[in-house]
């Protein structure tokens, strides 16, 4: 039989066969032998560790108990349905819970039993259980590989299980393909790095992941482990911006002309911050090089991106290229052009607005202004991208919210000329160092960290319900000094029907307590029809009603300069970044803003250090640190689409450190040797050059 190895499929491992690798397929996507072995454990239990009952703790992250299965109960119906067990030490007793896979548990249980439970203690009612532990049957624990006191735990699932592969089942064959593959496991990285960054071996480290001997042996590991994922992340990355360079010649701005002048001496109404100067100088010089430009512009709610993106254009326009902006939603479109044209008066250049509602004569009015090059300037929606929009000769693109759009979207925007048109990419949620190292690795980044002086900062208030009679007061007094108000309630799918119900106990509160017809009231939600919402919103935007009651549909980009006071439902519910978003709604005009948290009085840890977050800082870096902190970055807004973040063990919120290192030592590499020509850095241009070319990484921006 021929030797097996890393890219061998994994049927052919002993003890696995078509069956189990159907499913090992189906269910963990593990398709060779070598992505096995990059099935890592996702914790350890330190076998060393016993808890007693009396022990526990809420706030404990997990324990391991050795204890007796006394009973085992289906309580419940429906939803609520739910497996209950007694689990019994010598120190007292606890509930064991669970919510699925209740048939399989009743049937593989054993009630009498004395079993190593391991899970995380909560507390209910003065109560402490554990919800889905972990159970092995004590008196068959297994022979232990070595003397190993940390043992794996591997993420298992349902259909797995019921071909034996639970935790033990795949580590046993993790033995299997170690003692299978072990000596053709290839060394990935240059000796020279290995030795200069102190890193594991590699075969040492993928055996210590999953038969780590002690924690210092296994933490080595993780390290290795981790540096290696990150930096052939960067190594792809760096690459590709640099083809990028070679491949896109792109159009040279190369003089600051009358438009940019003229707008910048005459019609600029304020003195730009040190911010905005600066990423203007970036874009001027960028765009002046040769090469297209990929830049990135992040700068918070209200720091003045518009503008920024304005003189990129008359940039472009002086050079004699066309510009358009395209905004997700058509509000934002209209109060992009609705601002743009005012700043810029009547005699710079020519603007037009597309987007879905404009009527099919203005439209082709549009088209054709454009194809002959008397349109400078095209404000839009989606509309944009259409294959009908030509452009005699575009030159630069503003994307506003990048990530309102999907990759394909933003493709098509490159393909409206031959030479690429510059891409500057804005948006108002700011992205953590190292997920925008990760996520726009490729692409450059300005931050536009400054707010314009003399900006009130929002004051921001945590109120609980029993609070809520002072809250009215408050809208009452803000109103009568012709002040407008939101109102957001969270409306989420899973519970859409409930968030609704809220929702309209709400809004009827509100009418009772600001009745007509001295008071007036917008609601605007997405199940709403986009007519009934425009006219709702349009009412609000043009003063004729002092409250919007909404949902998270206003979160992005309405601007009423009017509107001082956001006040936010049950804000315990909603993530960082949205209330951020949310509370961007109001400061914009001279008057102080004031954002008032809701929430019920129980909170839990995290809802509480978000709100805590929220009324401590207005810095939308450091609440986007915090956000990432929180949740991890798949979940950051923006990150779903980015197949970048799908890693097997590095972890972006923990491992700013590591991540920072491995991609100063890729800088390092391509400086000194950007073709990967020296002997000691081949074997990673030979890893690149494997690579099957244009996988998601080049078409980010
Ligand atoms: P955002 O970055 O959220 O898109 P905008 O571009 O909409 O911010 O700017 C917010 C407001 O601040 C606008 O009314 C804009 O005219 C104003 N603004 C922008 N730059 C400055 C500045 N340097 N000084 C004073 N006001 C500014
Ligand atoms: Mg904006």
């Amino acid at each position: 039989m021929a030797e097996l190895s890393v890219i061998t499929p994994i049927e052919y491992l002993k003890g696995v066969g078509p069956q189990k690798a159907d499913v090992l397929k189906k269910e963990l996507q593990l398709f060779t032998i070598g992505d096995l072995l990059q099935y890592y454990p996702f914790r350890y239990i330190d076998r060393t560790q016993f808890h007693k009952i009396r022990q526990l703790h809420p706030e404990m992250m997990g324990a391991q108990v050795l204890g007796r299965l006394i009973s085992l109960q289906e309580v419940g119906e429906k939803r609520s349905r739910r497996l209950v067990g007694q689990f019994r030490d010598d120190t007292g007793s606890i509930e064991l819970v669970w919510f699925q896979s209740i048939t399989w548990l009743k049937k593989s249980l054993n009630v009498g039993a004395a079993y190593i439970i391991y899970g995380k203690p909560t507390e209910f009612n003065g109560q402490i259980s554990l919800t889905h532990p972990e159970m092995e049957l004590y008196n068959t624990q297994e022979k232990k590989i070595g003397n190993m006191t940390m043992q794996p735990v591997y993420s298992s699932t349902e259909k797995l299980k019921k071909f034996n592969l639970d935790t033990k089942g795949i580590q046993r064959l993790q033995q299997t393909a170690l003692e299978t593959v072990y000596r053709s496991l290839h060394e990935s990285l240059p000796d020279y790095i290995i030795h200069e960054h102190q890193l594991m071996p590699y075969a040492q480290a993928m055996l210590a992941i999953h038969f780590p001997q002690n924690t210092q042996d296994l933490n080595a590991a993780i390290r290795r482990l981790k540096f290696e994922e990150l930096f052939f992340i960067q190594l792809r990355l760096l690459r590709n911006k640099q083809l990028n360079i070679q491949k896109y010649r792109g159009h040279r701005f190369d003089k600051v002309g009358d438009k940019f002048n003229t707008f910048f001496n005459e019609r600029l109404p304020f003195p730009l911050t040190n911010a905005q100067k600066r990423v203007v100088k970036e874009i001027r010089i960028d765009t002046n090089t040769g090469a297209q430009m990929n830049r990135l512009v992040q700068g918070d709610v209200g720091s003045g991106k518009t503008v920024v993106a304005l003189m990129s254009m008359l940039l472009a326009i002086d050079n004699g290229y066309q510009a358009c902006m395209m905004a997700p939603t058509e509000i934002l479109a209209q109060q992009h052009y609705a601002g743009i044209t005012a700043l810029l008066g009547e005699e710079i250049c020519t603007v037009k607005l597309l987007t879905g509602s404009t009527p099919a004569k203005e439209r082709r009015i549009i088209h054709q202004q454009l194809e002959e090059g008397t349109l400078d300037i095209l404000i839009g929606t989606h509309a944009l991208i259409e294959d009908k929009v030509k452009f005699k000769n575009i030159g630069f693109v503003v994307i506003d919210e990048q990530h309102r759009f999907g990759v394909e979207q933003r493709a098509k925007l490159w393909r409206k000329n031959i030479i690429p048109p510059h891409m500057l990419v804005m948006t108002a949620t700011p992205i953590p160092r190292t997920l925008a190292m990760t996520m726009y690795g490729d692409l450059d980044i300005s931050v536009i960290d400054e707010l314009p002086a003399g900006r009130k900062p929002i004051k921001t208030v945590h109120f609980f319900e029993n609070q809520r009679l002072r809250v009215f007061g408050f809208m009452r007094e803000e109103i009568s000094k012709g002040r407008q108000i939101y109102v957001v309630y969270p409306l989420i799918k899973e519970s859409e029907k409930m968030d609704l119900l809220y929702l309209e106990a709400g809004l009827e509160n509100l009418q009772r307590e600001f009745p007509l017809p001295h008071y007036k009231i917008s609601i605007v939600h997405g199940k709403m029809p986009v007519k009934d919402k425009d006219f709702e919103m349009q009412r609000f935007v043009k003063g004729e009603t002092q409250i919007m009651v909404a949902t998270t549909v206003i979160e992005v980009g309405v601007n009423v300069p009017n509107a001082s006071v956001m006040i936010i439902e049950n804000s315990e519910r909603f993530g960082l970044s949205q209330l951020h978003q949310l509370r961007g709604r109001v400061g914009r005009g001279a008057e102080q803003s004031f954002c008032i948290l809701m929430s019920g009085n129980k909170l839990s840890k995290e809802g509480k250090t978000r709100l805590e977050t929220m009324v401590r800082t207005s810095d939308g870096f450091e609440i986007a640190e915090v956000d990432l902190q929180l949740r991890g970055p798949g979940d950051i807004s923006g990150t779903q689409q980015s197949g970048v973040l799908e890693m097997k063990i590095a972890n972006l919120a923990a491992d700013q450190a590591i991540l920072t290192e491995a991609r100063n030592r890729v800088i390092d590499i391509f400086k000194t040797d950007p073709q990967l020509l020296l002997e000691k850095n081949k074997m990673l241009g030979q890893y690149l050059s494997q690579r099957s070319p244009g996988i998601s990484w080049d078409k980010i921006s």
